[in-house]
């Protein structure tokens, strides 16, 4: 290979990029269009500045292709939605009668329409809007947001590329649509769809897009070979297209598997896999005789976390899948959208672990880097190589990142100490002598409304309005007020509130060491709320107690039993960018050692009770089922070694958020806990029968009171739902409670709930 002819074919680019601007501008923007202080105008033209900003930063990085289209208003999937023309029935009038306005309702809802269901997008913490689709669904195809995009990049003088969602994985994350027929699978409308993308494809191209990439990461997930058949049916059939531009399938996320050799023989283009991670994508290319006479887009720059690349590990790949491909150009593993925009905006980080940091910015330059050394040989990147080996040598070698006390409690710990002394049945009635609860024990999940005051108090301490003591007299006073309602109210476990935490992973976060806070970094949650992952950058130790004096201090106001609160180490990492310079089991390990320290001194100070929550046990399942078991087997070890150490009449609680279980039911028992909190009031108590038919032989409280609406459910609705909980789990083993926090309830609508979810108890105990 001539450096020279390399040097013109290897381009560097990525799939999407951060959204929201360097100062949040687009949540600005949009929230403040919701307000009716931003016309429409104005929105357009706030976002149109942030596109030519985010393509121009591209381009002077070094980019020879730059995205389009990636960009939203709200969500890539309810984009392609509306690009299909798959609008659920009751939107299509507020559509009609204004886009932008019909857009959002989809996206949020309206008096009289329900909005787009929302869920998570595959392994990350971005959340998309569902499509909704049926027999009826008519198809039609809507380009003008590509089109736009496409046009103001090409504008700029740029090479574009537009970035959709591909026909497959949009199907495969659509729901059946109300009202659609059981057992309807939205696959089945692939043939309707395929003439819609190839009516876009074709206004791209005569638009002026070489490539289009279609984006297909539900590939990297177990398929089974009717879907399969799909993906190979669907990109025959746009590879035949006579009038279109070329095709790039994207896959990310994990290796393609199964479907890389049905792509890979498809007549597309291109292909663009995720070498990041274990290398089975590598083997797997090389298995089915790599992709001779086609483009390569290498993901080797991770697009999930938020550490610079080891550039000589990448050049290596790269210089592997030369031989494997007609051409090779250079990307990051996924989407941008989910790391922060810029490590060099954060000021505060010990500048010793900064430059071990790469957010988006940063990431792109590392991309450009890679193409050039690839292009043109290492010599002409052997400045950026030095620093990098610098970088990467200064973190090896860090004391910042290791602490020897830590590493010697991790080694020595043992299989028993992550297991409690003695099994469930016997600790059961140590419990229930200790507790001396009734039958059907109520409590609540942990969260009490976060008032205003209590966001004032938070800002006014930030801010040195006030000092530490007036705080925290403020937050005992709340303590108070919480204390006081559960005890008239008649729950049986109390909880403090957490008035004391803004954020159940932050809290915790900034009293760990090895934890660190960004100013900036805020990453896409879902439409415009972001949140600001904490990095978890060294090793993890508990200085002093986090928890103690609040769970004391209500314990101090009350006979009944409070209940500790503590989120659990799955959830502590899920929900951080966790370090990737040691196994995520060893960093979990620490973590759950962490809490063990906390749990001891909240046993030690009197409290007969504690919750860990892991909410995050199941959304960080890996994506394949054949790595699920090695996933779960140290997450369910570190929520054991983090609750072990109890006395046996100390009742170890969990709680989880969802109402999907079916693939974690077995981990759910491998975490011996005593009681587990679920979400089931929207799903009928489906959870309990779940558990029961999986012989869950523990106790169990389906939450009864769905804490995501603003409906104050009646004590009869209450006390229905809880005959039909009684269907599954025993009395002497159901417990009740709401589906969640009530953080983001407002006190009227849970004081009523509450004394409805009492009343409904006692009711039932009646009926027993
Ligand atoms: N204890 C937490 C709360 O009540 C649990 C929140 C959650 O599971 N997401 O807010
Ligand atoms: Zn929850």
């Amino acid at each position: 290979m001539t450096s020279k002819t390399a040097a013109a074919a290897v381009r560097a680019t990525v799939y999407g990029y951060p959204r929201q601007g360097p100062d949040r501008e687009l949540k600005k923007a949009v929230e403040g269009y919701w307000k009716g202080r931003v016309t429409a105008g104005a929105l357009h033209r706030t976002t149109a500045e942030l596109r030519a900003a985010t393509w121009r930063d591209l381009a002077a990085a070094g980019l020879h292709e730059v995205p389009t289209g990636d960009f939203s208003y709200y969500d890539h999937v309810l984009d392609t939605s509306v690009m299909v023309g798959a609008i659920p029935a009751r939107h299509r009038a507020a559509l009609a009668a204004d886009p932008l306005d019909g857009y959002f309702a989809m996206a949020r809802g309206t008096q009289d329409a329900a909005p787009l269901e929302m869920t998570k997008w595959f392994d990350t913490n971005y959340h998309y809007l569902v499509p909704e689709l049926g027999p009826d669904t008519v198809f039609a195809a809507d380009p003008a947001k590509q089109l736009g995009e496409l046009q103001e990049a090409l504008a700029l003088g740029l090479a574009a590329r537009p970035v959709l969602v591909g026909p497959v994985t949009y199907l495969l994350l659509a729901k059946p649509a109300p009202g659609a027929p059981a057992g309807f699978d939205p696959l089945t409308l692939l043939d309707r769809l395929l003439p819609v993308y190839a009516e876009v494809l074709a206004a791209l191209r005569a638009a002026g897009a070489e490539w289009v990439q279609l984006d297909e990461p539900a590939l990297v997930q177990d398929r089974t070979p009717a879907e399969l058949n799909a993906a190979a049916r669907a990109y025959r059939d746009l590879g035949a297209l006579t009038n279109r531009p070329k095709l790039l399938v994207a896959s990310y996320f994990d290796r393609l598997g199964e479907a890389l050799p049905v792509l890979a023989k498809a007549p597309v283009d291109g292909l663009a896999l995720d070498f990041t991670g274990p290398a089975a994508n590598l083997d797997d290319l090389a298995a089915v005789g790599g992709l001779p006479g086609k483009r390569l887009v290498a993901g080797v720059v991770d697009g999930r976390n938020i550490w610079i690349n080891d550039l000589t590990a990448s050049l290596t790949t790269l210089a592997t899948l030369l031989g494997l491909a007609g051409h090779v150009d250079v990307a990051a593993s996924s989407s941008l959208l989910h790391v922060p925009l810029d490590a060099a905006a954060e000021r505060d980080i010990d500048p010793r672990i900064a430059r071990w940091l790469a957010f988006a910015r940063q990431k792109t330059t590392e991309i450009a880097t890679l193409a050039r050394g690839l292009g043109h040989g290492t010599a002409a990147i052997a400045a950026e190589l030095a620093v990098n080996r610098a970088d990467l040598a200064s973190r090896a070698g860090s004391a910042l990142t290791r602490d020897p006390a830590v590493r010697a409690r991790t080694a020595a710990v043992t299989p028993a100490d992550a297991r409690r002394s003695l099994p469930y049945p016997e600790r059961t009635v140590a419990q229930r002598a200790r507790l001396g609860l009734p039958p059907l024990p109520t409590t609540t999940i942990g969260s009490f409304p976060q008032t205003t005051e209590l966001r004032t108090a938070r800002a006014d301490l930030r801010a040195g309005r006030i000092d530490a003591d007036t705080y925290e007299r403020r937050v005992e006073a709340e303590i108070r007020e919480v204390v006081a309602f559960q005890e008239k109210a008649g729950l049986d476990v109390l909880v403090h509130g957490e008035p004391e935490r803004d954020d159940m992973v932050a809290y915790f976060a900034e009293r760990l060491t090895g934890y660190l806070a960004t100013r900036h970094g805020w990453v896409q949650s879902y439409g415009t709320r972001y949140v600001r992952p904490p990095v978890l950058a060294g090793d993890v130790s508990r200085p002093e107690p986090m928890t103690v004096r609040w769970t004391t201090h209500a314990q101090s106001l009350t006979a009944r039993p409070v209940k500790g609160m503590l989120t659990g180490p799955v959830t502590m990492l899920a929900w951080s960018f966790v370090r990737d310079d040691q196994p995520r089991a060893e960093t979990a390990r620490q973590v759950a050692l962490a809490l063990r320290d906390e749990v001891a001194d909240l046993e030690a100070a009197g409290t007969a009770v504690i919750q860990v929550d892991e909410p995050a046990l199941r959304e960080t399942l890996p994506l394949r089922a054949a790595t699920r078991p090695g996933y779960l087997a140290w997450a369910t070890e570190a929520f054991r070694l983090t609750t072990g150490g109890v006395r046996p009449d100390t009742q170890i609680h969990t709680h989880m958020c969802y109402a999907e279980f079916g693939d974690i039911l077995q981990a759910i028992d491998d975490l011996d806990a005593d009681v587990i909190s679920l979400e089931a009031a929207r799903s009928h108590m489906r959870v309990a029968d779940e558990l029961a038919g999986a012989g869950y032989p523990r106790e169990v409280g389906p939450g009864v009171y769905d804490i995501h609406s603003p409906r104050v459910p009646a004590a009869d609705e209450t006390a229905a739902l809880l005959r039909r909980a009684l269907e599954a789990v025993p009395a002497e083993r159901l417990w009740v409670n709401p589906d969640c926090g009530l953080k983001t309830r407002a006190w009227p609508e849970v004081r009523a709930s509450l004394e409805h979810l009492v009343t409904a108890a006692r009711t039932i105990r009646e009926e027993l």
